[in-house]
């Protein structure tokens, strides 16, 4: 891992889902390897959007994006070597990770980004006999992933990303919706990913998440602009500012 390398770039970024009406207004800000960034924000202040940027499923319509040097547009992950280059490593944990889930059975949805790596049948099960024990949910692999609790539901779409070993997790409110035990295990895996020097973006507005869990702090306001970057320190010694952005 460098520290000093930077991933993600983004220049002056902005995105419309509605034309006139901004969603995520003029970014620019850097990701460097290694780094564990927390977005920061009120509801609506463009935070998803932001990951789903980074996660190259959105793209501008004014400014650049940029990943290890390379342009995010969408005629670049036309190029099929650079999609499965780009898949392997950037990985979302999306919100709502009903929208994730697809497969039959849980030993499935593990399976899928194995198969399409090419590994082999018995790489695959080896694979999904570790990951399983590792999150916990061996007893669900032969059931249909619709059918499990939120917090279950988490953890297999979580395990189903990291099972192919990504080198950057964006993660978009992990601990929402989850009991106290379930968002302690959840913390637990992301402090082993930190520790593992994997590169991870996390938005949340669980203050109980961001003491210690980040390098860098990116504050989005309702304007749906980056207001402020710093370490916990800086962003939660000054309440007057946390108050104006609506975090406190
Ligand atoms: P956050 O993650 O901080 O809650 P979002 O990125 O989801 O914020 O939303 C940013 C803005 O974009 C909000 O004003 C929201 O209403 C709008 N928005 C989000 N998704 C869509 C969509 N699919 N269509 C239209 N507007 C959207």
């Amino acid at each position: 891992m460098d520290r000093s390398k930077i991933l993600f770039k983004l220049v002056d970024v902005s995105f419309y889902y509605v034309p006139e009406r901004v969603a995520l207004n003029s970014v620019s800000i850097e990701v460097k390897e290694g780094e564990s960034i927390g977005i920061l924000g009120p509801n609506g202040s463009g935070k998803s959007t932001l990951l789903k940027i980074l996660d190259g499923l959105l793209f501008p319509q004014r400014g650049k994006i940029f990943f290890e040097g390379k342009e995010l547009t969408e005629k670049n992950f036309e190029d099929p070597s650079f999609n499965r280059y780009f898949r392997r490593k950037v990985v979302l944990l999306f919100q709502n990770v009903d929208a994730m889930l697809f497969s039959p059975t849980v030993r499935d949805e593990l399976a899928f980004g194995l198969f399409q790596i090419g590994y082999s049948d018995s790489e695959i099960e080896n694979k999904i006999m570790e990951c399983s024990r590792k999150f916990r949910i061996e007893k669900l692999l032969n059931r249909s992933p619709f059918q499990l609790s939120e917090g279950e539901k988490k953890k297999v779409a979580l395990a189903s990303l990291l099972i192919i070993d990504p080198d950057v997790i964006l993660l978009d409110e992990p601990t929402n919706e989850l009991d106290p035990r379930s968002v302690r295990e959840l913390l637990s895996y992301i402090k082993e990913l930190r520790t593992a020097g994997k590169t991870i973006v996390t938005a949340t507005h669980d203050l109980q998440m961001v003491n210690g869990f980040f390098d860098r702090i990116f504050v989005m306001n309702e304007e749906k602009k980056i207001v402020k970057v710093g370490d916990y320190e800086t962003i939660f010694s000054d309440r007057e500012f946390l108050k104006e952005v609506n975090l406190i």
